[in-house]
């Protein structure tokens, strides 16, 4: 039997982080309500068709946006409505992103019985004021409790999320962080530079000149200690931003590197089925509107060649630490120019038919994804 991957996105938050450039309203928007509506029957529009029957999932990522906003009892519904659409394998990794505000030892405990078997928590940073710049609208106090309370619902597999190069921030505040996060003992840790985007709140104070960000060279440090930090204390980094306990690499955000098979429900998610790249409006009215008219809420269908896909997966293989088979640029002259170029720059190495990313190339992967196209 092949498999897949199953995202859905749930686009609404408490309010919006000033960081935060995603396609969210609030919670209690006219909108919560219906979109659910509009969720299943999206799900059930494709499930109904031939073509996905013989299709194993194994992964299931409930993402957004904050999907902990809904009832802890309707994920736990829309988690029975997936394995009744869709053959979803017994032992498969069944992901939930929370905001830290939005849990108690009750709806965990729903949700693990429900079947999610490992939580992603937002917590960002251990420090008040941040969480205040970042416009979290949590404490650490309240992360911490997140955490223990997850622990005590029975969860096993626990992410944290930590994000650096935040405005005025000291090497010694992000080493601080990393050591909260590290007595946590999480199974899997994500570290994210902070990105400044057109639009948010720390867009226009950038723009203004008001937001005092990290040089270029101390994001560097900034990611180089984190590195170093992590690996001395057992984590394994298997991605640029992602490291983990052994055996505990998110199964999910794998299958976006290794471009295998994943079908997105909800909006502005991405369906990569055989041939198809498949993307879902950005607009929740819209996505709403669409289904309530039994129409698919499709932005865009683009049909791959072999030869893209190919090149997909030399880009999102080569984030991976352990890298891509040299064999897969090798029978092409140009790719094996580019790579030989990018190991002379020193952002690519050659080891044992692998090709990966050196510590440099890792902070200038979008380079390296450029250079190849
Ligand atoms: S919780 Fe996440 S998705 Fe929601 S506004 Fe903040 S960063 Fe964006």
């Amino acid at each position: 039997m092949k498999t897949a991957g199953l995202y859905i996105d749930f686009p609404f938050c408490i309010a919006r982080c000033a960081f935060c450039a995603f396609h969210i309203e609030g919670f209690r928007s006219q909108w919560a309500e219906k979109y659910l509506d509009a969720l299943k029957k999206e799900m059930d529009h494709y499930a109904g068709q031939p073509e996905y029957s013989d299709y194993a999932i194994k992964t299931i990522y409930l993402g957004g946006g904050t999907p902990s906003l809904y009832e802890a009892e309707t994920l736990s519904q829309l988690l029975s409505h997936c394995r009744n659409l869709f053959y979803v394998t017994p032992e498969a990794e069944i992901t939930l992103e929370v905001h830290p505000a939005t849990v108690n030892l009750e709806n965990l405990s729903i949700l693990y019985q429900g079947g999610v078997n490992r939580l992603s928590i937002g917590i960002q940073s251990f420090s008040d004021a941040y969480l205040k710049l970042l416009g979290r609208h949590h404490t650490v106090d309240q992360a911490k409790t997140a955490y223990v309370l997850a622990r005590k619902a029975g969860f096993k597999n626990i992410a944290l999320d930590l994000i650096f190069g935040l405005p005025e921030q000291s090497l010694r505040n992000w080493e601080e962080t990393l050591e909260e996060a590290l007595s946590l003992s999480p199974e899997h840790l994500s570290i994210y530079a902070l990105s400044i985007e057109e639009g948010t709140l720390f867009g226009r104070k950038a723009n203004e000149g008001s937001l005092c960000l990290p040089s270029e060279d101390e994001t560097i440090q900034f990611y180089e200690t984190a590195r170093s930090i992590l690996e001395s204390r057992g984590y394994i980094q298997y991605e640029i931003s992602n490291f983990s306990k052994k055996g505990y690499a998110c199964r999910h955000n794998r299958l976006y590197w290794d471009r295998e098979e994943i079908l997105g429900f909800g909006l502005a998610s991405h369906t990569y089925f055989k041939d198809e790249h498949r993307v879902n409006t950005h607009q929740i009215p819209t996505y709403i509107e669409m289904l309530s008219k039994n129409k698919l809420p499709v932005s865009l269908v683009e049909k791959t060649t072999p030869t893209e896909r190919q090149m997909d997966k030399i880009i999102f293989g080569l984030r991976k630490t352990e890298g891509i088979p040299a064999t897969w640029v090798e029978p092409d002259k140009t790719l094996r120019e580019t790579t030989t170029q990018l190991i002379a720059q020193g952002w690519l190495k050659q080891s044992d038919r692998q090709i990966q990313l050196t510590p440099a190339g890792m902070l200038m992967a979008d380079e390296v994804a450029m250079a190849y196209l």
